[in-house]
């Protein structure tokens, strides 16, 4: 038999290490949200995209971060114009992509042979990834950090909520459809279970208004985002329309709210973002009161 007790010694180090620097690194981003969804499909990373743009255009240049935590079908990079980039790494550790707008992104995407190429982990593995990419990527001081997480309630957001508790909160996408409505139900049970303030859902695909004769068309039904909200006891953020718009500027790269910022998917998206900023405003009062008191 052979003594592995050194090995086992030194990987409990390295452990210990990465931790640190994974405080480290996460204590100088003032906000962290994540962006999560029931099902795939409802728009989570376009969601996760515009967010980060939104608070990019309004106070935060240079400030904002993405990680594209969705390991299996990563799609921010596509989404910012970033398709075929690639992490640098230098002495103090892996250098995230920037997007032309300063947003710093990191993605499995980048780490990939080619867009074909397809990830095939099990959940340990897809931890460590999450793990390396908190503690090992030079994220720098920032404002916000949202991070896109895959559908459902499985190993990436178990992960996130392990590794980042001091998180702000989630702000869950939805469609108006039922069958959407009974996943969001998990996903706010998933948050509650481990103490991740739900910050609101959005409705994602809510109505279409037709061009050419103005007449709307509720195609995945309208009303259901808020009916959960109301339900479920937790704050309503919106309702973003389907607009063909939003899906050609996603194709070619280019954040909707930047290319088509008087569409009424663009107005309903940043009244959104005034919800969000009003949360993390009340947030920090919240937290600066209980300072007070201690
Ligand atoms: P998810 O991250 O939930 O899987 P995506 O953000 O990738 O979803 O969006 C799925 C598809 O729907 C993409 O092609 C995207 O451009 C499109 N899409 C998202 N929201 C809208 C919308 N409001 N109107 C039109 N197309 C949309």
């Amino acid at each position: 038999m052979t003594n592995n007790m050194p090995e086992v010694a030194n990987r409990r180090k390295q452990l210990l290490e990465q931790e640190q620097r994974l405080k480290t690194r996460m204590s100088k981003i003032r906000h962290k949200i994540a962006v999560i969804s029931g099902k795939g499909g409802v728009g989570k990373s376009t969601v996760t995209v515009n967010l980060a743009v939104a608070f990019t255009m309004h106070g935060h240049a240079n400030s904002v971060g993405i990680l594209d935590a969705d390991i299996h079908g990563p799609s921010v990079p596509k989404i910012l114009g970033l398709t075929g980039q690639r992490l640098q790494a230098g002495p103090p550790g892996v250098f995230p992509a920037l997007s032309s707008l300063g947003i710093k992104v990191v993605s499995m995407d980048f780490l990939l042979l080619d867009e074909n190429s397809a990830v095939i982990w099990r959940g340990p593995l897809k931890m460590t990834a999450i793990r390396q990419f908190l503690s090992d990527i030079v994220w720098g001081d920032l404002d916000f950090l949202f991070i896109d997480l895959p559908p459902g309630t499985g190993d990436e957001p178990l992960s996130i909520a392990q590794l980042l508790p001091e998180m702000d909160g989630v702000v869950i996408v939805t469609i108006p459809s039922e069958v959407s409505q009974i996943v969001v139900r998990k996903s706010v049970t998933f948050a509650r279970k481990l103490g991740m303030p739900v910050i609101g859902i959005i409705e994602n695909m809510s109505g279409f208004v037709c061009p050419k004769c103005g007449a709307k068309i509720d195609i995945f039904m309208s009303g259901g985002g808020q009916k959960i909200a109301k339900e479920l006891n937790v704050p309503f953020l919106g309702s973003i329309p389907i607009d063909q718009k939003v899906c050609e500027d996603s194709d070619r790269g280019v954040p909707f709210i930047v290319e088509h910022a008087d569409s009424q998917a663009s107005k309903a998206f940043m009244e959104i973002v005034k919800k969000i900023e009003a949360f993390l405003k009340s947030r920090e009062k919240q937290s600066n009161t209980k300072m007070e008191v201690k």
